[in-house]
């Protein structure tokens, strides 16, 4: 009998995972479970991709990733946060935005270590900061009617322990984009007292009616204790790719690096040489995937209104929403096992994201237009049955 790690009694499955897992079992499904969109990234980068297989560009690259992407992530970052990073050791490609946190908890924590994460969250964050021996120390939202970031929470959750704070912006699964006023509060917490911040980025060009978003890293003096984390995942759908990368000081770039010769030596190459073709020409090839998740928000909206019991805030960016359940009285993951069960539709329970989302349920509109016209059809139908 093989005796597991104290870390490993820690963590358990996610219920998104469960719900994916248990959605495969039926005939005729629709699954808004998981954020991984329908959609392929455009040819020339797949092509790209492909052209390096063909040619032999597979073979293991510098553990932080290939000089010339990073250059290109480099000069990004000047253009869009008028920011100077040095692609020589401020910037890493990773393993998707993924193995960027992971790493980036691991170079930070010590055992104990407190982290806010403020709910409503992307459970990964927690399950990873366990694994990193440290504390999540998680910071109720404004109220269950509006799940924006309460910087008040966050003042009251500040320890002497306290390490960092894990922002996520638009987030998952609020749909959510933090304002500046917040961002600017909370870089002046982070400053006052000497706290990390792990900024995740991953979904900040999916965004709705012209919204705006800031990172936290151009606010004044934040550069020197901000980590950004981004990925290609979400901007153009390369989820399979596992292409991420971070910027950060380079002694925080310099530790992961060194954990990343020891985990994965680096990221894919292939995909390390699709991503300079995604980058290079980014607005070309994520414009038409704004368009469409764009369509999708709003035929989701539209269906969810004429649903009487149950209530949507528009997400501002990702490409989640969290339909309000409370009226039907049934908790989130009773909801969801019954709405898959009678109509062969799979959410993610609210309660996933903290006990704020006990009344709700989220979907990915990653599906197309006509699954999600089912798909929320089959919800009302749902609903008023019970
Ligand atoms: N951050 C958030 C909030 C996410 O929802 C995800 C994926 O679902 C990621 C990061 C990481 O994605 P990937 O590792 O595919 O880049």
């Amino acid at each position: 009998m093989i005796k597991l790690s104290e870390i490993t009694k820690s963590i358990s499955p996610s219920l998104t995972r469960r719900l994916f897992n248990l959605a495969q079992n039926y005939d005729n499904v629709i699954d808004f479970t998981l954020g991984d969109p329908d959609i392929h990234p455009h040819d020339k980068i797949k092509e790209a991709g492909c052209k390096a297989i063909l040619e032999g560009r597979t073979r293991y690259s510098p553990n932080a990733g290939l000089l010339e992407l990073r250059e290109i992530i480099s000069s990004r970052y000047k253009l869009q946060y008028n920011i100077e990073y040095n692609p020589t050791n401020e910037i890493m490609v990773t393993v998707g935005g993924m193995e960027g946190l992971y790493l980036t908890l691991l170079a930070i924590l010590n055992r104990g270590d407190e982290v806010i994460i403020p709910a409503p969250y992307w459970i990964n964050y927690v399950q990873m900061v366990c694994m990193c021996s440290g504390e999540p120390i998680i910071t109720a939202p404004v109220s269950t009617n509006d799940l924006s970031i309460s910087i008040e929470n966050i003042r009251k959750a500040i320890t002497p322990k306290t390490k960092a704070i894990i922002l996520n912006t638009p987030s998952n699964p609020s749909g959510k984009i933090i304002s500046d006023d917040s961002i600017q509060q909370i870089a002046q917490i982070a400053i006052d007292n000497d706290l990390i911040v792990i900024t995740d980025e991953v979904y900040k060009t999916l965004l709705y009616d012209n919204a705006h978003f800031k990172s936290i890293v151009t606010c004044d003096k934040m550069k020197e204790r901000t980590v950004v984390i981004n990925s290609l995942s979400k901007e153009f759908c390369m989820t399979g790719w596992r292409l991420g990368y971070v910027a950060a000081p380079s002694e925080l770039i310099s530790a992961m690096t060194m954990f990343q010769e020891n985990i994965a030596a680096c990221a894919p190459l292939p995909s390390q040489y699709a991503a300079i073709e995604a980058l290079r020409n980014s607005e070309k090839y994520s414009a038409g995937m704004i368009e469409e998740f764009t369509l999708r928000r709003n035929v989701l909206l539209e269906e969810v209104a004429k649903i009487k019991t149950i209530t949507v805030d528009a997400p501002q960016g990702t490409f989640y929403a969290m339909l309000n359940i409370k009226s039907t009285g049934l908790k989130s993951e009773e909801f969801a096992y019954a709405l898959l069960e009678k109509e062969q539709v799979a959410v993610v329970p609210g309660i996933t994201y903290g006990d704020c989302c006990e009344d709700f349920i989220r979907i990915a509109f990653t599906l197309d237009i006509y699954k999600i016209k089912e798909g929320i059809q089959r919800l009302k139908r749902f609903v008023e049955s019970l």
